[in-house]
């Protein structure tokens, strides 16, 4: 096995099973992913913006770690946040240096050449009449295909995430067709339709975001120092303003199949602690903390007390109740499916974690792609940023972001055979 496809090897698992029920060569379909183009274009104007160069950045770290090769067409501007996993201070050196570390053999070129798709960010960028234009603001991305450039602006980051993620769902269906004719099967039809057009606004689903927050978070302790915890700190470390201390709790070390989707790591960081790799990574009002462990039945005394807001991201569904059954104050679960990013709220009294998130899954090697992850932690980063207090229950399919049912909002339920029963917990 190569490393690319050692690299790839959960994404191609996703891949083959959602659009090819199972049936593909999974080495092909990351030698077809590899071996694709797209443009990512921007202006200076967009770029100066915090919006505008975080929707940037996320296309660009997002599409690589699909193992897409990436031409890059933009100026080598100031880096406005110079954090992880960004360590150059010009954008374009940063992004080539990054790219070089992530997938083995992914590719990233400023020479014009072939590509499957082109996105241009900013009202300025001229890339064609059938390019994927980016526009971005504070809280809120539309893409849309056509010949006008949309603009980029805000001072945060969070329109810029979903812009990112979203362009990095359109980018693998763009190189789809390469990966049909490299595996020889048609994938299923129908297919759900990533766009564009994509219109997502954040403040839709936590109308606090708008209320021009503070961001003094506090304490949080992060159960779990994988992909979804990766996700949330990319997106607190871009923050402006953003104070907190995170402990994440988490005893394993880096694999180079976790680089598809991990949003901070790099390939060189296989072999280290997972915590290691993230409490590198703190910066500015964002402080980390690493604690070797796993969140268990047996383990969990030690770590008691749980700081007041608790973010978890484990696969483990069993492991969501045991820190439910130690009453956060505030609790808030973010979980991937295959095409599903899902995060549900907990405060006391109310549906729990245990209502919600049912069934413990078998032991199997996870399914996973960098945007969905990717959603899962921006999901967590934005209810922690809104200090969202009320129970929700929010789900995201990426690959779907250009239909009607693309991102949804639900108001949680008590469900009466809760595993933790929890309305024996919480009644008098
Ligand atoms: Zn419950």
């Amino acid at each position: 096995m190569s490393a690319h496809h050692e690299a790839l090897a959960r994404t191609t698992l996703l891949l083959n099973q959602e659009w090819f029920a199972g049936r593909a060569e999974e080495r092909a379909i990351a030698d077809a992913l590899v071996a694709g183009t797209v443009r990512l274009a921007a202006d200076a104007e967009a770029l100066s913006s915090r919006a505008g160069q975080a929707a940037f950045v996320t296309a660009f770290m997002l599409t690589a770690r699909l193992g897409v090769g990436i031409e890059l067409a933009a100026p080598n501007v100031p880096v406005i946040d110079l954090v992880a996993p960004l360590r150059l201070p010009g954008l374009l050196d940063a992004l080539l240096e990054l790219g070089a570390n992530l997938i083995p053999g992914g590719r990233v070129r400023l020479a014009a050449g072939e590509v499957q798709e082109c996105f241009a960010f900013g009202e300025g960028t001229v890339a064609g009449d059938a390019a994927v234009t980016v526009g971005v603001s504070d809280f809120a991305a539309d893409l849309a295909r056509g010949a006008g450039g949309a603009r980029c602006e805000g001072e945060l980051p969070f329109g810029g995430f979903v812009a990112g993620a979203a362009v990095a769902a359109i980018a693998l269906r763009a190189v789809q067709p390469r990966v049909e004719q490299a595996v020889g099967i048609t994938a299923r039809a129908p297919a759900p339709w990533p766009g564009p057009p994509v219109h997502v606004s954040l403040v839709d689903l936590f109308p606090e975001l708008a209320g021009g927050r503070s961001f003094d978070l506090g304490d949080v302790d992060a159960v779990s120092g994988g992909a979804i915890t990766n996700a949330l700190l990319f997106c607190l470390l871009r923050i402006p303003g953003l104070n907190v201390r995170v402990r994440v709790i988490e005893e394993q070390d880096v694999e180079l199949s976790n680089v598809n989707r991990y949003a901070l790591l790099r390939a060189s960081d296989a072999g280290r602690r997972k915590i290691d790799e993230l409490v590198g990574s703190a910066a500015g009002g964002v402080k980390i903390d690493g604690v070797a462990s796993l969140y268990t039945k047996d383990s969990r005394a030690v770590l008691l007390p749980l700081a007041e807001r608790v973010v978890v991201g484990v696969d483990d569904v069993q492991a969501r109740w045991w820190v439910q059954e130690d009453d956060p104050a505030w609790l808030a679960v973010a979980a991937t499916g295959n095409n599903l990013a899902q995060l549900t709220i907990h405060v006391p009294g109310g549906p729990c974690a245990g209502c919600l998130h049912t069934t413990p899954l078998p032991p199997a090697t996870t399914p996973t792609i960098s945007f969905v992850s990717f959603f899962a932690g921006l999901l967590q980063a934005c209810a922690l940023a809104a200090e969202s207090s009320t129970p929700r229950n929010v789900h995201v399919y990426p690959f779907a972001l250009g239909g009607p049912a693309g991102v949804m909002s639900f108001k949680p339920t008590r469900n009466p055979d809760c595993p933790i029963a929890c309305s024996s917990r919480w009644s008098p």
